[in-house]
């Protein structure tokens, strides 16, 4: 294919995720998306009849027995809206796991998207995930779209939220529209750009499209009265305040485009989807580990962001999930994998959401592919066609979680340092060390503690050794160097390790104790990790 070819697919790609905390109607959202698109790679509804997650994949006992998916997933559906130009928008939304005890596998997402949804809930504004999940993105540089879903309910006032999103995290939303109606009351939207009324219906059951009917501001203000001249003094207000999109703005992360919605009555949701295609940006080349630059139109590249194992029991497989970053990819296609230098077939490339699998023939930047029987390879890691590139690894997150596992039957312990290994490498767990703790009970260090559940049921399955988790008093980690380690380590209620990265990380019982340390040692070194808490 023509590199023009190839700049025109990239130009139509939009790739994003949805971070939210649980509840805020992620899932509902995904699937009213779902809805206002033509599905690619879809098969079945996103969710099935009678229940909620249930094409979610349910590749251990333990995500089935909770109902939870612990994998991230891919959605690709084309979009033909308003800024299609002659060919419809390719969508691809990128699942986060949507449960508390969240893991690094959900920041790791954010490494393949190009742009955020932050959904939030009318009534409870920012919550605690959604806070930590915009940190990563904020780090990353990724732009932030600002979503106020579950309008149809009581909840706070248009501008007591942009305070909260301003004053709490410094992000300035600029309302694309504004809500027509108080949050229990949601009539539709006042579109600001062209002042006029989006007028919303209901469905039945809110499982079809919302029809909506444009009205002058004049015909708005005959129907909906006060209502609407609250929505004008407020857009009004915004505009006095410099709260108007500005696209380099948005790009640079220091504003936020918001919409007012309810995914379950498909209100806004169409807004939404022309926001993305609008303003989010589409897939842009990167540069690697030695300054070279590859852009969208250069030959096949692409990073693994997940590696997923042992999803289906009966015929074991292990699923790596690339991030497709410059070229044309053709399944059957022999790539190189940077890390090893070794050849890697894709004749499986999969697309893949929740339980479903459909074979990729061909896909671009920006588009997520999962290849089968990825034995070798981790997140972070590179695959290409000449001329080499290999990307910059992905950053580990801050752990929050520590314990030591051990092995329950001493004639175990080969395979047990073998397993330890291959979790560390696929980047299931940060694994941590120290001499004092010697090798038969290292640290494993989590951001969200189901990751050790993985682990535990992952050595029982695969390499047939039983464990046992010992948690440690520590919750915050801080980088060191090898300069302060030594003063630290002697602190009582400290302890440093070496992470397999080669990281030096210093962990602390609580933040008061942190706190006191680095008052008392101003001059040890004491960075936080990306996302610390
Ligand atoms: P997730 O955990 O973020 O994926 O949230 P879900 O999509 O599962 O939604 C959580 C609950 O909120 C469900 O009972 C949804 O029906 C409900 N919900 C989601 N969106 C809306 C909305 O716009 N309005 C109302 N009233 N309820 C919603």
């Amino acid at each position: 294919m023509s590199s023009e070819a190839i700049a025109r697919e990239v130009k139509r790609r939009r790739t994003f995720a949805i971070i939210s905390h649980p509840d805020a109607g992620k899932s509902t959202m995904t699937e009213a998306l779902a809805l206002h698109a033509r599905m690619i790679s879809e098969a079945g509804a996103v969710h099935g009849k009678g229940g909620r997650r249930s094409t979610v994949s349910d590749w251990m006992e333990m995500e089935k027995a909770r109902g939870i998916s612990v994998s991230s997933t891919a959605l690709q559906f084309a979009y033909e809206g308003a800024h299609s130009g002659d060919v419809p928008n390719v969508i691809n939304l990128v699942d986060t796991p949507g449960h508390a005890d969240f893991s690094e596998d959900t920041y790791r997402v954010l490494t393949a998207v190009d742009a955020a949804v932050m959904l939030i809930d009318a009534a409870k504004g920012l919550e605690p995930q959604t806070l930590k999940l915009f940190q990563v993105c904020r780090h990353r540089g990724i732009p932030v779209i600002t979503v106020v879903n579950k309008w149809d309910r009581p909840g706070q006032t248009p501008l007591e939220l942009i305070d909260e999103i301003t004053d709490r995290i410094g992000l300035i939303p600029t309302p694309l529209f504004v809500p027509v109606g108080i949050a229990g009351d949601f009539r539709g939207l006042l579109d600001r750009r062209t002042g006029g009324f989006i007028k919303f219906t209901r469905t039945a059951g809110g499982s079809k499209i919302a029809p909506e009917a444009f009205f002058t501001a004049d015909e708005a203000l005959e129907s909906e009265g006060d209502a609407w001249i609250a929505a004008v003094e407020e857009s009004e207000l915004l505009g006095e305040m410099g709260q108007d999109h500005d696209q380099e703005m948005f790009l640079a992360g220091q504003t936020s485009p918001m919409i007012f919605t309810s995914a379950m009555l498909n209100f806004g949701v169409r807004q939404l989807l022309e926001s993305l295609v609008e303003f989010a940006p589409a897939p842009e080349g990167r540069d690697g580990i030695d300054g070279t630059e590859r852009a969208v139109t250069d030959p096949f590249s692409a990073v693994v962001f997940k590696v997923q194992a042992g999803m289906d029991t009966s015929h074991r497989d292990r699923l790596a999930y690339m991030r497709i970053v410059s070229g044309e990819f053709e399944r059957g296609m022999v790539v190189t994998h940077a890390q090893t230098g070794k050849p890697f077939a894709t004749k499986y490339a999969q697309a893949v959401f929740g339980r479903d699998r459909s074979t990729v023939d061909t896909a671009y930047p920006g588009d997520v592919v999962g290849l089968v029987n990825a034995m070798a390879l981790a997140p972070g890691d590179t695959l290409y066609i000449d001329p080499k590139i290999q990307y910059p690894p992905i950053p580990s997150f801050a752990p929050e979680h520590f314990s030591t596992l051990r092995v329950t039957t001493a004639d175990k312990y080969k395979q047990f340092r073998k397993a330890i290994d291959q979790l560390d490498a696929e980047g299931v767990v940060q694994v941590l060390r120290n001499d004092l703790r010697g090798d038969a009970a290292p640290v494993l260090a989590a951001v969200g503690p189901m990751q050790f559940e993985v682990v535990t049921a992952r050595m029982k399955a695969e390499f047939n050794v039983d464990t046992i988790l010992e948690p440690l008093g520590y919750s915050l980690a801080r980088r060191t160097d090898e300069a302060s380690a030594p003063d630290l380590d002697r602190q009582r209620g400290v302890e440093v390790f070496t992470r397999s990265d080669g990281a030096l990380l210093a962990l602390f019982g609580d933040k008061w104790r942190l706190q006191f340390i680095e008052k008392e040692f101003p001059d040890l070194m004491l960075a936080p990790l990306v996302a610390a808490a």
